[in-house]
């Protein structure tokens, strides 16, 4: 990787500003899903480890500028101190500031010792993080002596704490789990091991029309399955009675497939399907055969038994495969085995590098139980699916490069 990481900075003694991605689910102040601290938890350590004065900064919902208790991070400082204390025995070290502007925070991170954590209060309780305001950057910037960036899933966005912030900054580098996240993603776009097969599913063609576009270019076979196969169906010429359908975006679905076929790609799409009236757990479910149309007054609400095995044996074949979006209505008991299938044939091809990325498709994979086999987990839906576009992320080309 060609920017500075964690590991390329003088840390002891130092003051080290650290982006984190602390949005987690809270419910009445308790926090009820603490992987996203777990994930950036070895840079944390790695930090203490090492000596640095660390001070942890994050978002938490959509404060819409202004303090909102029901959104404070205080739950998250105790939840870390626990996680640091079962770890390291370190929890008592962690403080929270409840400004993260200002005299107060500067004083409190003037005392932090060496291996002291410190996490500021939700960045968001301000207008001008989002808004990326220059003033309310160098404030930030003013905490601490060096930058690093360990929130993939913010990196998309040009805020003050991920991008202002990197210009008043002696140096600014990338945390452990951003390092894992734009190596795998990095190595799957620039130099994946062949074949290169791409699975896009979900609700939208309109989401994902970049994702295809840049990765038509890279891979040697994309599976489109979920709601958004059916608008190429439509422009195959297919019945797809009531199924999801963008009718605006049958042309571009009909300049794909020809690019596709100029390319030489193998582009796999739905051959038979589950269908319903609704997507309602106590719906009939219908298999509509391979070649059949799809009724008036039905929609496909999953991939159907051949389409499993067509899409299976095109993964199993891979040596790189990347997956962002579920085959069907997934979170719907009748409509899931598409999905979960797929989630084990990645999963059962120990001979590939695996990245699965977007909150359905990962959640699908922990539902299947095959998590574990999966090489890299992404933890940024908006994020990963930028960088799948080809997009630069403002928060990665913000870090310093490495000389
Ligand atoms: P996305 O956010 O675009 O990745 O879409 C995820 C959503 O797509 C999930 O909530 C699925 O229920 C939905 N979805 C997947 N397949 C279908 C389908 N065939 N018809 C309608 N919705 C679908």
């Amino acid at each position: 990787m060609s920017k500075l990481s964690i590991r390329d900075l003088p840390l002891s003694g130092n003051r080290v500003f650290m982006r984190v991605d602390f949005n987690v689910p809270l419910d009445d102040g308790r926090v009820m899903d603490d992987t996203r601290i777990r994930e950036t938890l070895p840079t944390i350590e790695y930090a203490l480890r090492h000596g640095a004065r660390l001070i942890l900064a994050s978002h938490l919902g959509r404060p819409k500028g202004k303090p909102n208790p029901k959104m404070s991070l205080k739950p998250v400082a105790e939840r870390l101190r626990m996680l640091l204390d079962k770890e390291l025995a370190r929890g008592e070290n962690v403080g929270f500031s409840p400004e993260c502007v200002g005299p107060e925070a500067e004083e409190v991170a003037t005392q932090l010792e060496k291996g002291q954590t410190l996490l500021l209060e939700n960045l968001r309780y301000h207008a001008e993080e989002e808004a990326n305001d220059p003033n309310f950057a160098k404030q930030l910037s003013k905490l601490a002596e060096y930058y690093v960036n360990d929130a993939f899933g913010s990196a998309h966005r040009a805020h003050a704490s991920t991008e202002g912030i990197t210009h008043f900054m002696k140096q600014c580098a990338a945390g452990l789990l951003m390092e894992k996240e734009l190596k795998y993603l990095g190595k799957a776009l620039e130099h994946p091991e062949e074949p290169f097969v791409a699975i896009l599913g979900g609700a939208k063609v309109s989401d994902k029309i970049g994702v295809i576009q840049n990765l038509m270019t890279k891979v040697s076979a994309l599976i489109i399955g979920g709601g958004m196969a059916y608008t190429f169906l439509k422009a195959q010429g297919q019945e797809i009675g009531k199924s999801l359908v963008e009718p605006d975006k049958i042309d571009l679905a009909k300049q794909l497939l020809a690019e596709a076929k100029q390319r030489n790609l193998k582009f796999l799409l739905p051959v038979d399907h589950v269908v319903a009236s609704k997507p309602e757990a106590n719906a009939v479910i219908q298999q509509i055969g391979e070649g059949q149309p799809i009724p008036a007054d039905k929609m496909a609400l999953d991939i159907g038994p051949k389409t499993i095995e067509l899409f299976s044996e095109e993964i199993s074949d891979a040596r790189t495969i990347v997956w962002n979006g579920p085959m069907g209505v997934f979170e719907v008991p009748g409509f899931s085995k598409g999905t979960f299938k797929v989630a084990h044939a990645v999963a059962d091809n120990g001979g590939a590098i695996s990245i699965v990325g977007g909150g359905d498709s990962v959640a699908a994979v922990h539902a299947a139980n095959v998590a574990d086999k999966i090489t890299h987990i992404s933890t940024g839906g908006g994020a990963s699916l930028e960088f799948l576009e080809g997009k630069k992320l403002p928060g990665v080309e913000a870090l310093t490069e490495k000389k």
